[in-house]
């Protein structure tokens, strides 16, 4: 069985700098490993994705050199597996409704901060859920399209893990160790996994993707280091097999030391090229000239 690596872009704006490296690394390592390479669009989040930026960064990958096996899958198209992961998490009794919306969530935070309690917040800065408790309010009914279903994060480590989770990384982790990492997915507490506007979560979603399309590679940037402990929790409670995870360092805007993003615009390669840059010009610019050894 060959290596499978991917590249799993979100169409909700222009790829920039940061996509390229990453896009260009994982095909390197796809060519490196004698794997496939494949291309997913993660359009899950209806309310930001757009056919048009699909096809602007399609037609970027393809300007930049890359080849990917079609057909491409789009989340979009493939509910009904997301629908089975979240039914299979209904049925173990891991997953429940909530009515409450951020909105709920943000008053009940504020409340509690003003009278002096420091409410836990996960990687990105959102504060985390109440947990179950506070979620499953009295007559929600769970066939309800506003619930938001939600993952019991302490019933699902039980129910999955007798010792910690983890994963293989051959990238580095924050501390710079490369090897075996200790996934913590309560950091995220219990997070969505569904709701009306995207019919599943980033997190249930990239994981069937991956057991689906059989990735055996992630590579993918820093920021998502933590997502992982996330989505290694969710491959065992599904009894999907584990890839192996290459988290690389992202680029930084060089005034403003921040992560490039698509909704500043920043360093739009349609930009670059539409300034007179070549394919060979922006690969450099994105330091992923990777040089193929045979
Ligand atoms: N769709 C995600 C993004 O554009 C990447 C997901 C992944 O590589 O796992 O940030």
């Amino acid at each position: 069985m060959k290596p499978v690596f991917r590249f799993a872009p979100s169409p909700n704006g222009a790829l920039h700098l940061g996509h390229v490296y990453s896009a260009a690394l994982n095909a390197h390592m796809a060519r490196q490993a004698g794997g496939r390479f494949l291309l997913r669009v993660e359009d899950i989040d209806m309310a930001r994705c757009r056919p048009e930026h699909e096809a602007k960064m399609l037609e970027d990958l393809a300007w930049l050199g890359l080849a990917w096996e079609t057909p491409v899958r789009r989340q979009s198209e493939h509910l009904a597996d997301y629908a089975a992961a979240l039914d299979v998490l209904r049925q173990a009794g891991l997953a429940y409704p909530s009515s409450l919306s951020r909105a709920d969530v943000r008053r009940i935070v504020e409340a509690s901060e003003a009278d002096g309690m420091v409410w836990p917040r996960d990687p990105d800065g959102a504060p985390l859920f109440p947990g179950r408790d506070a979620g499953e309010e009295p007559g929600v009914d769970a066939d309800d399209a506003d619930v938001i279903w939600r993952l019991d994060v302490r019933a699902a480590v039980a129910h999955a893990w007798r010792t910690p989770g983890g994963w293989m990384e051959t990238g580095r982790g924050p501390d710079g160790q490369t090897g075996w990492q200790e996934a913590r997915p309560e950091l995220w507490g219990d997070f969505i996994l569904a709701r009306r506007d995207a019919p599943a979560s980033y997190h249930l979603a990239v994981v069937v993707d991956d057991a689906l399309q059989g990735v055996t590679h992630v590579v993918r940037g820093m920021d998502l280091f933590h997502a992982t402990g996330a989505h290694v929790l969710l491959q065992d409670l599904l009894g999907f097999s584990r890839p192996v995870y290459h988290h690389h360092d992202l680029i930084l805007d060089g005034e403003s030391g921040l992560k490039l993003s698509k909704s500043r615009g920043d360093t739009a390669i349609g930009q670059l090229r539409a300034g007179g840059m070549t394919a060979a010009d922006v690969l450099r610019l994105a330091g992923a000239e990777f040089e193929d050894e045979v």
